[in-house]
């Protein structure tokens, strides 16, 4: 079978820049699992269902067609052929994503959709149970970790109008949701390598990634 790269992480540990860095140097596929959660709740969104209720995206969470495309030169995501890249990052979805996410059923649905996807391998997959769920056989498990204000600067650099504060009270509130839920919280997966890329530049988090996969 071919190499897989599992890439997991909070948000703004830099993993998806880092992920399809280390995809192009070394001629793998890449695939953004967080892309496909915020289709899902882009879905969902765009449906009108609500997301209090969690019978209801049970109900629903069949519906969709995600469709992710995995060059990491340009990755796409579509829903029922609609381009969702753009929407999927507003901030609506931002808020609701670990929501939906926290759904066994919407996560074994799109857990298996990610284990076709990666097939035989040759990819660098990215997300938060990807060493520990979607892919514990992965060649290389890498855990991103940088403080909680890196992280906020980063995702902050990323996006306009908001303060680095309210960056980081955002991405506080969806750490916690997504760590404390029963289904697959975030958590270093057995035989991962933490990466703590707080004082780290992007060509550096690449390099020792790389030099990780070489070893
Ligand atoms: O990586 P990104 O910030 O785009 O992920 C958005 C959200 O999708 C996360 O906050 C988390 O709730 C969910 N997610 C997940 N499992 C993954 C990837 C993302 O639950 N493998």
């Amino acid at each position: 079978a071919g190499l897989v790269i599992a890439m997991d992480g909070p948000s703004g540990s830099g993993k998806s820049s880092a992920s399809r860095g280390v995809a192009r140097a070394l001629g793998l596929r890449y695939l953004d699992t967080g892309a496909m959660y915020r289709a899902m709740t882009w879905w969902m969104l765009r449906q009108g269902v609500d997301l209090a209720d969690s019978d209801a995206i049970v109900a629903r969470a069949a519906e969709p067609e995600i469709v992710s495309g995995t060059d990491p030169g340009g990755p796409t995501i579509h829903v029922d052929g609609i381009d969702v890249a753009g929407p999927i990052r507003e901030t609506e979805v931002t808020a609701s994503v670990s929501v939906v996410a926290a759904v066994p059923e919407v996560r074994s649905r799109l857990v298996a959709l990610q284990r076709e996807i990666i097939g035989d391998g040759d990819i660098v997959v990215e997300g938060r149970d990807i060493g520990t769920v979607v892919a514990p056989d992965a060649t290389l498990k890498i855990y991103l970790t940088a403080s909680a204000e890196a992280r906020a600067r980063r995702r902050h650099a990323e996006l306009a109008g908001t303060t680095v504060e309210a960056q980081q009270a955002a991405m506080a509130r969806r750490d916690t949701i997504d760590s404390t839920r029963r289904a697959d919280p975030l958590s270093m997966a057995a035989g991962a390598v933490e990466l703590d890329t707080t004082a780290l530049n992007l060509e550096e988090v690449i390099a020792e990634v790389l030099r990780l996969a070489e070893a």
